[in-house]
């Protein structure tokens, strides 16, 4: 049988990684697109060799050409930390806007179907707990996690047009905080931060009182989750998250027994804006694809630690893998 073709877009970075893992396991070919601003090599050379992926070294805010056919589009590219989007806010809004409808296009043209990368950030700071795909979010679009959230928005908005104006075939998926291997040591994120300090032996820097939630998945869970809806036929948007929630202080005291450290822990300023409370309800993923995670945090923790074990001293004391000055717009 002939393989399937799909084109994933931020296809070196983190979750675009292990998507192209997944897509190469049940024998697609992927062509996978990444103009490395965020992305790292890294993470898809061991994929080089084989003669079922391609890599294409391109900004997708660009018009996107990929030859022959094509069966599934997922749109990951995107700045995805609130760090790097406050680094590059111009560039998280074009590819939100410009490269969905880019790849949205092209969807259109190779009669493909698309998947998106929404994110729980459309919900913002939410007022409603746990958040049902039913809920419109509380979002402040001049804040800076403005550039992200409305790009995911208008990106949710775009697809759903071309959807019911074009027919295309569509899927939305809203991930909540997600983690494991692959993650950029020093892209802000908390988990990162956290397992970087204790390797560097730097106290752990806690935002605000801690008192603020977030609920993780292991990226594993993630990408089967992610999986069962591009082959649903499902274009409204579904949740795909962890619900055990956990504040950032129980979180942090989880990482020092983790990795042993003694270092302590210091306060710093909440950034403006940061979620208090955050949390999917996923009984649509539940009802619909029959999924729920299935790796809980100890056992995802203990995966991840193992990768950033693994990570040389060099890159453990880079202090940004990417030069981001370049792209800044001042
Ligand atoms: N956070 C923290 N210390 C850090 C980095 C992040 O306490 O060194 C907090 C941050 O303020 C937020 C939570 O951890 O409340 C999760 O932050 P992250 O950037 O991972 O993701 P997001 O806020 O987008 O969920």
């Amino acid at each position: 049988m002939e393989r399937k073709r799909i084109l994933i877009t931020g296809a070196a970075g983190f979750l675009g990684s292990h998507l192209c893992d997944r897509f190469i396991r049940e024998d697609y070919h992927v062509i996978a697109m990444d103009n490395l601003i965020t992305g790292q090599l890294k993470n898809i050379e061991h994929l080089f060799h084989l003669e079922n992926f391609e890599f294409y070294n391109h900004d997708v805010t660009k018009f996107i050409h990929v030859p022959g056919k094509l069966d599934y589009i997922l749109h990951f590219a995107s700045p995805a930390s609130p760090i790097d989007y406050l680094k590059i806010p111009i560039q998280t809004l074009k590819v939100g806007s410009l490269g969905i409808h880019n790849c949205l296009g092209l969807a259109k043209e190779k009669n493909a179907r698309v998947l998106i990368a929404s994110t729980s950030e459309v919900y913002g700071d939410p007022t409603v707990h746990p958040q049902p795909e039913e809920y419109w979010g509380n979002v402040n679009p001049v804040g800076p996690r403005g550039v992200y959230d409305e790009a995911k928005r208008f990106q949710e908005a775009i697809t759903m047009a071309y959807h019911t104006y074009h027919g295309l075939e569509t899927r939305i998926v809203r991930i909540f905080n997600t983690y494991g291997p692959r993650m950029r040591l020093n892209d802000g994120r908390v988990l990162p931060a956290f397992i970087g300090q204790a390797l560097r032996g730097e106290d752990i820097t806690i935002f605000g009182d801690g008192s603020q939630t977030r609920s993780f998945c292991y990226v594993d869970d993630l990408v089967e989750g992610i999986f069962r809806l591009l082959l649903s036929d499902y274009a409204e948007p579904v949740n795909i998250g962890n619900p055990d929630e956990i504040t950032i202080s129980d979180f942090a005291e989880e990482i020092i027994k983790l990795t042993g450290t003694d270092q302590k822990v210091v306060y710093h300023e909440l950034p403006v804006n940061d979620p208090k409370q955050r949390q999917p309800d996923i009984t649509k993923a539940r009802a619909l694809l029959g999924w729920e995670p299935t790796i809980d945090r100890a056992e995802g923790l203990k995966r991840t630690y193992a990768y950033f074990l693994s990570l040389t001293p060099e890159e453990l004391n880079k202090k940004e893998h990417n030069d981001f000055d370049k792209y800044i717009i001042k």
